[in-house]
């Protein structure tokens, strides 16, 4: 009597709690947040998020605790549209783009090239695309300038807000977190596969959206496989979290959304240049 009755008690107990089938379970890598009260600039004592993943904190520099991805040089650049691509850029005019708000882009197509002037902000898709395959090339100024996160530095957001990073990571050194081909604060590259300044580069990024349930938690992890000039520096990499700005060592949690989004180029001030930008729309 006594084990038959211990069992449905289990069950019982199970769904009261709620788990393990409420929502789904990621073990790695494990994310520590705490917070650190610092003085800024100001003088004043203000309390700042960290973040570690897996024990390694967020845009980490110490070569010894984040070391910096080796260098390989790439091949040629591929990449034209296969016969069932949607061509987002054409090289003539920003058609199918607007400003974050919707409003008419201030980007300029320069020499068949879509550029960012000063104050523009991001650029977005009309079009909103979840789970995709996405060909984007790049290149950062020719003429060097400034130095760190500073330099060439763009990005492709899918979905709005998951950021691989586009940044001149040639001959120059920052967080590998935040470095060409990172997903922005997650992941690093697995190899830094970065041309010259000047120079045209590509990504081919295969993303699958992550999935929400109806409270909220995500029950599915974005995933991404990126190729940079044909390397590959995302391997299936499941994001885990969200890859914005939150303070200097943290980048904010998943938060809810819906299954499609736009895919934005950043503006941060340094004028990177885009071509050839195709899409190819995936089942989940
Ligand atoms: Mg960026």
């Amino acid at each position: 009597m006594k084990t038959r009755l211990f069992l449905p008690f289990i069950l019982f107990l199970l769904l009261l709690t709620g788990t393990p089938f409420a929502s789904a379970q990621f073990e790695t890598p494990v994310i520590k947040e705490w917070v650190v009260k610092e003085t800024n600039d100001n003088g004043e004592v203000e309390e700042v998020e960290y973040m570690s993943l897996d024990g390694v904190l967020v845009h980490e520099t110490d070569p010894a605790l984040a070391p910096q991805p080796p260098v390989v040089q790439p091949g040629a650049v591929t990449g034209m549209p296969p016969s069932d691509a949607i061509v987002l850029f054409n090289g003539k005019n920003t058609d199918g783009w607007s400003a974050d708000d919707g409003s008419p882009s201030q980007w300029i197509v320069k020499d068949g090239a879509l550029q960012p002037v000063e104050d523009s902000g991001v650029i977005r898709t009309v079009q909103e695309f979840g789970s995709c395959q996405l060909h984007v090339e790049w290149a950062t100024p020719a003429t060097v300038e400034g130095d760190g996160q500073g330099r060439g530095n763009s990005g492709v957001f899918l979905m709005g807000q998951y950021e691989i990073q586009i940044l001149d990571s040639y001959d120059n050194t920052t967080y590998p977190d935040g470095q060409a081909g990172a997903l922005y604060g997650r992941s690093a590259p697995l190899v830094n596969a970065c041309r010259k300044p000047g120079e045209w580069q590509s990504y081919d990024i295969i993303f699958h959206r992550p999935v929400f349930d109806a409270s909220g938690n995500v029950v599915k992890r974005a995933t991404f496989t990126i190729l940079h000039n044909g390397v590959l520096i995302q391997d299936h990499l499941e994001l885990s979290g969200g890859t914005l700005w939150k303070s200097k060592h943290s980048v904010v949690p998943y938060e809810a959304h819906g299954d499609k989004g736009p895919i934005t180029l950043q503006d941060h001030g340094n004028p990177v240049s885009f071509r050839n930008i195709w899409v190819r729309e995936l089942a989940d």
